[in-house]
């Protein structure tokens, strides 16, 4: 017998006949003969309407009662999926994240796991239960609820398969699985069958909207191998795990795009010992995620400083970061909101020369303007002009052949 985790996002779980479709999916697996355990996400876009609802009587509500509220949404969907399973004849039962042993840190909006007490799901399903856990959710050790994050019901899946050694972590979505690109711009965009953790973390964290990126991180830290398939249909997904070796590696394996991109340079900085600390210590105490940055060669030991943070944390990152910069005498801060990361990426581009000046011709073929460049040793990003984005990954998919099975 088997012990499975299967997650069901949003989508998935928007209404009562996909609910019951859910529910049929689980009832299936169970009979099947394994144990089951289900984690959710609150139905459709209950989440975003409940921050609406928060802003509406409160302007800047606070953290703690913010993520009470934003856990209700998945406490909903995990007991209408119970119910819906006894319909079935199946015995099920839901668990708040509290009650299923989700123990986190107290950063409220991004707590952190710092452990699972799998006592109760254990017992549950000693006792012949299907196990709903709502996602998204945990308890500090003073019993406030806290969330992980948007998009965390993901990480609580791979959290608990991991801490239950399940078989495997299924996620099921509304798309088939992961594409060489987003198959809504790119209809020549191909699934994968499998890819690698360390793949798939990049195309997380740039722009791929599959799958939260902390959960693939926690799948390569336990070995949970996860599959990202579609609840809508029996199609077979794709398999994260290892080694992906079914498919040659001497290759981009995905083009991911991410429009959620500020842009702010610094211009006019001294440079000298401390300038970088004091701009981005500061930045770092707010929790503000910086990415890209680009510091260039001084002239006259005058410097200029550029990086991208989310938009919604720029209006937060110029109010810490102006007064640092006038205070170390810098000239002025520039920000730019119109622009997109489009990045490849692929395990056999390392140690392989080449990939970047093809990407850069590419684009410039395409007389698109690269602003930034940054790369790790599976991805190369370009920052350009949002409104050339679908332009450049249809132009880079061809280029790469990504179409082609290999
Ligand atoms: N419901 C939460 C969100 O919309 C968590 C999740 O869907 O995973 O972000
Ligand atoms: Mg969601």
């Amino acid at each position: 017998m088997a012990l499975i985790v299967q997650k069901y996002g949003g989508s998935s779980v928007a209404d009562a006949k996909r609910i019951r479709n859910v529910a049929r999916r689980v009832a299936k697996a169970k009979d099947e003969g394994n144990q089951v355990v289900v984690v959710v996400s609150a139905m459709g876009d209950t989440t975003d309407n409940l921050i609406k609802l928060a802003y509406q009587v409160n302007e800047q509500p606070g953290d703690r009662e913010l993520d009470v509220i934003l856990s209700t949404g998945e406490i909903v969907s995990s007991t209408l999926l119970a119910l819906a399973l006894e319909s079935l004849g199946c015995k099920a039962v839901s668990l708040t994240g509290a009650q299923a042993g989700i123990q986190t840190d107290s950063s409220y909006s991004r707590a952190r796991i710092l452990r699972v007490d799998t006592k109760r799901v254990v017992s549950e399903l000693e006792k012949g239960n299907i196990v709903i856990v709502a996602g998204f959710q945990g308890v500090t050790q003073e019993m406030d609820i806290t969330t992980l994050g948007r998009g965390g019901s993901d990480t609580t899946a791979v959290a608990l398969a991991a801490s239950l050694s399940a078989e495997i972590c299924q996620i099921y979505t509304d798309v088939e699985g992961v594409y060489t690109a987003d198959p809504h711009l790119i209809p020549g965009a191909r699934k994968l069958k499998e890819i690698g953790y360390e793949e798939m973390l990049e195309l997380a964290s740039y722009g791929a909207r599959v799958m939260h990126n902390r959960a693939v991180e926690l799948g390569e830290l336990y070995n949970v191998p996860i599959l990202v398939a579609s609840s809508f249909s029996d199609s077979p997904g794709t398999i994260i795990c290892k080694e992906a070796s079914m498919e040659v590696k001497n290759k981009a394996r995905g083009i991911v795009y991410d429009t959620n991109v500020s842009k702010v340079t610094v211009v006019g900085v001294p440079d000298h010992p401390g300038i970088a600390a004091a701009i981005f210590e500061p930045l770092a105490r707010a929790n503000i995620s910086v990415d890209t940055i680009v510091q260039n060669a001084s002239i006259n030991n005058i410097t200029d400083l550029t990086f991208t943070v989310a938009r919604n944390d720029l209006i937060k990152a110029m109010s810490i970061v102006e007064p640092v910069v006038k205070s170390v005498g810098g000239k002025q801060c520039v920000t730019d909101s119109t622009l997109a990361k489009v990045s490849i990426v692929g395990t056999g581009m390392q140690n392989t020369p080449g990939y970047a000046a093809r990407m850069f011709r590419v684009l410039y073929e395409q007389g698109i303007n690269i602003q930034l460049i940054t790369t790790s040793e599976i991805r190369i990003t370009c920052i350009i002009s949002e409104d050339r984005v679908k332009n450049a990954v249809q132009a880079l998919h061809q280029a790469f052949e990504l179409e082609k099975e290999t």
